[in-house]
């Protein structure tokens, strides 16, 4: 069945993208492919990414470690939320690694899998997962592979990123494990200091731009491609759209797109947003509505029902204009396009 809407995904990219983090890293480069590949494909990332050389993958749950199946050569596989209740099962039958997070986690994976490596969250202040650095003294007789913490505020000029690099060093020299892992994407571009044995990005692998250290260098990986189902004439005083919010000021070349909210397409592009035919900027008129929105097409006579546009989906653009973070438009993306690797 022809798929209307496109996702094309470009793989040099999202390899560009890992190999500029692992050599600005200075370390072993994992990746997180949590929610799907963040949204483009989580088992086509992992397969891309091995190929560049990335050996560590993480993912939030065991039915996301499932879905990948069988893991290629080398590499392993974190699963950040660790051994809940309901997970034993899953867990023992699995080759990845729980990355456990609370006293009762590591009480349960002691009883379940005596000896068994696992990996350990610290939580060094951002207060969402993880041992408090005072509740470490439960992790003897655990064979830990990567002892990892998370940053709360690396996406910006924060203290508390000093502050947090200073209590994993702290627990680091008195916790032993194979490895030692604190910074993502953003983490990263706060320099080698943060880097430890192995970083794990995710969003700008995947063509987000965390801080402006990594601006020029990571590219778009997700192309978004909608088609034109009709072109029309608004007349001067006339609206389009729900609301009536965009009103012509004198005759306007409208084309409507197959694409909407209902695809990832969120209300907050509404008058905001642009697709593009080749160079030319179509600007969004009026309010997106689920299926459909429009574009003004003035500047582009040629364009006639049927013929593809590419939405802008430029990731730290796209954020500007619609004001969701560049993780939130890439997880949002729905399912009625047709996923092409190029
Ligand atoms: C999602 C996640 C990452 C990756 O973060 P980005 O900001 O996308 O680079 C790294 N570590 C943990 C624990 C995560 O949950």
């Amino acid at each position: 069945m022809h798929r209307p809407l496109r996702l094309t995904l470009d793989r040099a990219a999202l390899q560009h993208n890992w190999r500029w983090l692992a050599e600005t890293a200075g370390t072993a480069c994992g990746a997180a492919i949590k929610a799907d590949g963040y949204g483009i494909g989580a088992r086509e990332a992992m397969a891309a990414l091995h190929e560049a050389g990335c050996r560590d993958f993480f993912v939030s749950n065991w039915a996301e470690a499932a879905e990948l199946g069988d893991l290629p050569a080398g590499a392993s596989l974190g699963v950040l939320h660790g051994v809940g209740p309901g997970d034993v099962e899953a867990a023992l039958g699995s080759s990845a690694r729980p990355v456990l997070n609370s006293g009762e986690q590591v009480g349960r994976w002691k009883e379940i899998a005596p000896g068994r490596p696992c990996d350990v969250m610290l939580d060094t202040g951002i207060n969402r997962l993880g041992l408090r650095p005072d509740e470490t003294g439960c992790l003897d007789e655990l064979a830990i592979d990567t002892l990892m913490s998370h940053l709360a505020c690396a996406d910006e000029d924060h203290p508390l990123n000093a502050t947090q690099l200073e209590r994993f060093r702290e627990v680091a020299a008195a916790v032993p494990a194979t490895r030692y892992s604190l910074a993502n994407s953003a983490g990263i571009c706060l320099g080698r200091d943060y880097a430890f044995d192995l970083v794990r990005p995710g969003i700008a692998i995947y063509g987000g731009v965390p801080r402006r250290e990594a601006e020029g260098h990571i590219r778009q990986v997700a192309h978004v491609e909608a088609q034109i189902v009709q072109r029309r004439t608004i007349r001067a005083g006339e609206s389009c759209g729900y609301g009536a919010t965009f009103v012509a000021e004198a005759e306007t070349e409208a084309a409507i797109l197959n694409i909407g909210y209902a695809d990832g397409y969120l209300r907050g592009f509404s008058s905001n947003g642009s697709a593009f035919a080749g160079e030319l900027a179509l600007p969004v008129l009026g309010r997106v509505s689920m299926d459909l929105m429009a574009v003004r097409c003035d500047a582009a006579p040629d364009l006639k029902e049927g013929d593809w546009v590419e939405v802008d989906y430029d990731l730290p653009t796209a954020s500007r204009q619609s004001g969701l973070s560049q993780y939130e438009l890439l997880t949002t993306l729905g399912g009625r396009f047709e996923r092409r690797w190029r």
